[in-house]
């Protein structure tokens, strides 16, 4: 039996991505450890709202047979244009010094002696800037604690681009969608590792449903997760019964992680986008 630690962006980000092979690692006996970066609130300092993402994290991780859940504890960066000035009590992901960050994950690589480390691909799924961190800093880090093996969660970027030409004929994209499409997820060629989920499709929808502020609070993703945690089972199977991953030498991170520039524009974190 292994140990695999699964290093994710934001609290829901280790369901979609990556719930049925947790799930699925979990039930063969593997150590399933997850990693968290950001605690899933944009706007606020912590508090009562971070508490709930990541007291909601545990239950995902619960269902899922997570061993170990952490959270690194810094602030989502969000999606938009601007990455907005950093909370009174932590720095935002995007912000924070990748050397610093991968340290630490690799602390927990080696005090977990883990064999496997899940992380994102390099256009951090679809380009949210705190998934581009998790792939660098994902990278980093198995080289500094040697991690014999680096999986990076992905999806095939040809159905995407089939399916967002699609909606763009149907006019529920914009010219911005299209383009963030055509670099999304990973060419087929090059995805190494496809995992058919379909038999932990019940685990993967409790873990998405016990994410209760996404799928019941305002926020951008809240009517898709409405939609997808009602799903009969195997209609959700059919849907999210896939997890792509593409293997890395680990060491391809040579060049050094650099800091997102700054952009901050205005001093008001009022209305700052969702997280993603
Ligand atoms: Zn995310």
């Amino acid at each position: 039996m292994g140990t695999v630690l699964a290093f994710h962006a934001h609290p829901d980000d280790e369901v979609l991505l990556t719930g049925g092979t947790l799930a699925l690692l979990a039930a063969q006996g593997h150590r399933v450890v997850l990693v968290v970066a950001c605690d899933g609130v944009m706007g606020e300092a912590t508090g009562a709202r971070g508490r709930a993402r990541l007291d909601e994290l545990e239950a995902s991780a619960a269902v899922l047979g997570v061993a170990r859940v952490v959270h690194l504890g810094y602030a989502d960066s969000g999606h938009g244009p601007v990455l907005y000035p950093d909370p009174p009590d932590r720095q935002r992901f995007a912000r924070a010094d990748a050397d610093e960050a991968a340290g630490r994950l690799a602390g927990l690589l080696r005090g977990e002696g883990a064999d496997i480390l899940l992380s994102y691909d390099r256009q951090g799924g679809y380009g949210h800037r705190d998934h581009i961190r998790v792939h660098e800093v994902g990278a980093r880090a198995a080289e500094l604690a040697g991690t014999p093996r680096l999986l990076e969660a992905t999806v095939p970027r040809e159905p995407i681009i089939r399916w967002f030409a699609v909606l763009r004929r149907l006019r529920l994209l914009r010219r911005y969608d299209a383009d963030t499409a055509r670099n999304a997820g990973t060419p087929r060629a090059e995805i190494t590792h496809r995992l058919d989920v379909r038999r932990f499709a019940r685990h993967k929808r409790a873990a998405l449903a016990a994410h209760r502020s996404q799928v019941y609070g305002g926020g951008r993703s809240a009517r898709l997760f409405r939609v997808l945690s009602r799903l009969p089972v195997p209609l959700f199977a059919l849907l999210l019964g896939r997890e792509w991953f593409a293997e890395q030498p680990v060491g391809h991170a040579a060049r050094r992680a650099q800091p997102e520039a700054d952009q901050v524009t205005g001093s008001s974190p009022g209305g700052p986008p969702a997280g993603g």
